[in-house]
Parts: structure tokens; C-alpha cells; sequence
């Protein structure tokens, strides 16, 4: 069982913010930052370790696409992406994502 494969196939309810073929954009239900959502492959695949070539080219994609949306997400002023890849990094949902942050001042990251 995987959340975010339940979120795509609409049997968990979720705030959606955009969507094609290959991505959804959802508000995460946790929010560490005034704006906070997930980038999600409709596809399931644990991170970029499993991803197939096809897999990367689409993700490579999408995010190209993605300040076309800043606008509409709210996030005009700039944005954090994130990618918890594997335990140390507390991946906690074993589906990749990309967090996106923003809506305020963020803290100086690493
Ligand atoms: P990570 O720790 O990088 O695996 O991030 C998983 C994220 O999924 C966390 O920020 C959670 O708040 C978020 N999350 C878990 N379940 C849901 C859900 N049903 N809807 C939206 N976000 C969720």
C-alpha cells in the first residue's frame, strides 16, 4: 500500500494544484513552511536510484515546467525544492516526491 499511489488513484482526498499524464501537485497535508506541496510521478518508483530513463527525462521535464505555475502556487518570491532520498534523510513515504517550499522567507539551508 502506498499514500501517494491511494492519492492518484483519488481513493485518499487530497488538495490538487495541478495535474497532467505523468505528475500530480498536491498540498502537503504537513506544512513546513507557509506554502508547502508535493511534486509526484504518477508512476511509482521509490526514488532516483529505481527511476528508468523515461522516468528522468519526464521528471527532468516537469520541472522545466514548473515555474510556469509559480505564479498560481503562490510562490513568485522564490522557492526551496527538496528530494528526501533513502532513511537518513527521513523519507517517510516511499514514492518519490519533491517538496516544494515557499510563501515566506525561508532559512538559510545547506
Ligand atoms: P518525506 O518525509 O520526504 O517522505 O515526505 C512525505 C511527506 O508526505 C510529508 O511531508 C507528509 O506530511 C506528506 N504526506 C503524508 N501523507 C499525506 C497525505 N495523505 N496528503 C498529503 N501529504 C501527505
Amino acid at each position: 500500500m502506498c499514500v501517494f499511489c491511494d492519492i492518484i488513484d483519488g481513493k485518499i482526498p487530497s488538495k490538487k494544484h495541478f495535474e497532467n499524464n505523468d505528475f500530480i501537485v498536491i498540498d502537503d497535508i504537513s506544512h513546513k513552511a507557509k506554502k508547502h506541496y508535493l511534486l509526484i510521478p504518477k508512476k511509482h518508483y521509490v526514488g532516483l536510484f529505481d527511476q528508468s530513463e523515461d522516468d528522468a527525462i519526464k521528471l527532468a521535464k516537469m520541472l522545466r515546467f514548473l515555474p510556469s505555475l509559480q505564479s498560481e502556487l503562490g510562490l513568485e518570491d522564490g522557492y526551496r525544492l527538496i528530494i528526501n532520498q533513502g532513511g537518513n534523510a527521513g523519507q517517510s513515504v516511499m514514492h518519490l516526491h519533491i517538496h516544494i517550499l515557499g510563501g515566506e522567507i525561508l532559512p538559510i539551508a545547506p
